[in-house]
């Protein structure tokens, strides 16, 4: 087996990817790339009736928008491919035959309705069937029939399946990075199903047969596959092969309450369960989260660094990453944090960045402004926001005047003398000759002081007059951004409509 590191991301393409799968790509990915290592994407699509077309492509494209590409899969050819079990075919039935060769596995003729009715009926006995060494041997299969009557069936063309044939009174040794070390008893493993009626394997045997084949050294993938383990150890010591090593991550829960998370809790609760849209779900793309946030927030889901730290770059998550530093127990989602990490990177970005992701938003609305001017206006605004679709909603005022005012806050500012004392502001705006932010707010603030009011009487209502209500960025710098005329016409406007 080769020393350099190998590690696959093997989903099945039965639709999108949810994000409980991209983390476990994003880790195999770190994990890759910290130890310079090769990073594979491997489509598992045996299973033909749960193939979904678009999933496949929708899969490479949630990887892309991460920023974590493959090195080897569909479309990108290395030495180890085809890269979809549906092209390796051939490749199984050659090593289901080793397995039977070597009596390590066996042809079962039942039928799934008299497995159904053995199933049925262990039931009302409140048992489970499980067909291994208890009841094999009473079953319709090679280890049971003559083998003169297997050839016979087997020429006639009768349905079968290839199960593994279980060792008896086995200790098994599993061991899992994450988990340490664990023993299992092979008597109460159950003869799986390798090869199915259809002529193809199942999940087991391909996922093995593949893994040794790629030169697979790591196996990182999700909790789920922990009861597989044990079939997966005995199918390698089977064949004769080095198992790769196993690291089975931990599962992402609900934000309340028990259970993993699915996409019924996104829907109630109103965040994505998926990287990209698909179909009527809504993806963290188009809701409008940075890809850099997703890969912070599912990097920290089961992972941790040890340190109090919450902001990584991908480069600096692929320098840390180890997986001793990820736990055990499952990793609770939470949608708020999400949202902060969000808030984070947008924070990050530059003001050129931000305005060139708002200029779609502003042409929907009809409004022309250059670059300049919304680079501007990102900047006096950007603090407050999660999300780029959030700046209309914290700068439309930036862009148009106010057409109504907001009612409590009118009734709480608009005294009896407002009207009068907004006048005057006006006048004294209206004199100021180099209208930046600073001159004004010396100017007014000044002429307050002179008349003897307070601030109280005068800069809130302007900011109702100039903003619509009392939200917004420092005043004097709106003042600036909207230039004298508009200025001086928001506060005419105002005084005929609120005195
Ligand atoms: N095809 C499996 C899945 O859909 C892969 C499990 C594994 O990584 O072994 O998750």
């Amino acid at each position: 087996m080769s020393t350099k590191v190998r590690v696959r991301f093997a989903p099945s393409p039965t639709g999108p990817l949810h994000i409980g799968g991209v983390r476990t790509a994003l880790f195999n990915y770190l994990f890759a790339k910290k130890n310079n290592g090769e990073f594979i994407l491997r489509i598992e699509d045996t299973d033909q009736n749960r193939y979904v077309e678009g999933a496949e492509q929708y899969i490479i494209d949630a990887l892309n928008w991460c920023n974590i590409p493959f090195d080897e899969g569909p479309g990108k050819e290395g030495k180890f491919g085809p890269y979809r079990q549906s092209e390796r075919k051939p490749l199984y039935e050659e090593y289901v035959k080793i397995l039977l060769e070597k009596g390590k596995a066996y042809y079962a003729f039942d039928s799934s309705e008299s497995l159904d009715t053995h199933r049925k009926e262990h039931e009302e006995q409140g048992k489970t069937f499980i067909y291994n060494w208890h009841n094999r041997l009473k079953l319709d299969n090679s280890l049971s029939l003559m083998p003169e009557e297997v050839t016979k069936r087997i020429a006639n063309g009768d349905a079968y399946v290839i199960r593994f044939l279980t060792a008896p009174d086995e200790k098994i040794a599993l061991n899992d990075i994450i988990r340490g070390n664990m023993t299992i008893d092979s008597n109460v493993l159950d003869d799986k199903v390798l090869y199915k009626s259809d002529g193809m394997p199942t999940y087991h045997l391909a996922n093995i047969v593949d893994d040794h084949l790629m030169e697979i050294t790591h196996v990182i993938r999700g909790e789920e596959w922990l009861p597989s383990l044990a079939l997966h150890q005995q199918l390698y010591e089977a064949f004769g092969w080095q198992a790769p090593e196993f690291a089975h991550l931990p599962l992402i829960m609900k934000p309340v309450g028990k259970g993993k998370l699915s996409k019924r809790d996104g829907e109630k609760l109103g965040f994505p369960v998926f990287p990209l849209n698909w179909n009527e779900s809504v993806g963290y793309k188009e809701e409008g989260y940075f890809s850099e946030t997703v890969v912070n927030f599912l990097a920290l889901l089961g992972w941790n660094p040890g340190t109090e730290q919450e902001i990584f770059s991908l480069q600096e998550l692929t320098n840390l990453f180890s997986l001793e530093r990820v736990n055990k127990s499952g990793a609770r989602f939470d949608p708020d944090k999400t949202k902060w990490y969000n808030q984070q990177y947008l924070q990050q970005k530059t003001d050129a960045e931000l305005a060139e992701l708002y200029l779609p938003i502003l042409q929907e609305k009809g409004i022309e402004a250059p670059i300049s001017k919304i680079e501007k206006v990102v900047s006096l605004i950007k603090e407050r926001a999660v999300f780029v679709a959030d700046f209309w909603e914290l700068s439309d005022y930036m862009f148009v005047s106010p057409n109504s005012y907001d009612e409590k806050a009118s009734k709480k500012q608009w005294k009896e003398d407002t009207s009068s004392i907004m006048s005057e502001v006006h006048d004294v705006l209206a004199s100021v000759a180099e209208f930046s932010s600073e001159k004004t707010e010396q100017i007014v603030k000044k002429w307050i002081e002179d008349k003897e009011l307070s601030f109280g009487k005068v800069m809130p209502p302007l900011r109702l007059i100039i903003v619509g209500e009392m939200k917004g960025p420092h005043l004097f710098d709106i003042l600036e951004f909207i230039g004298k005329e508009e200025s001086l016409q928001r506060i005419k406007t105002a005084i005929n409509q609120l005195k």
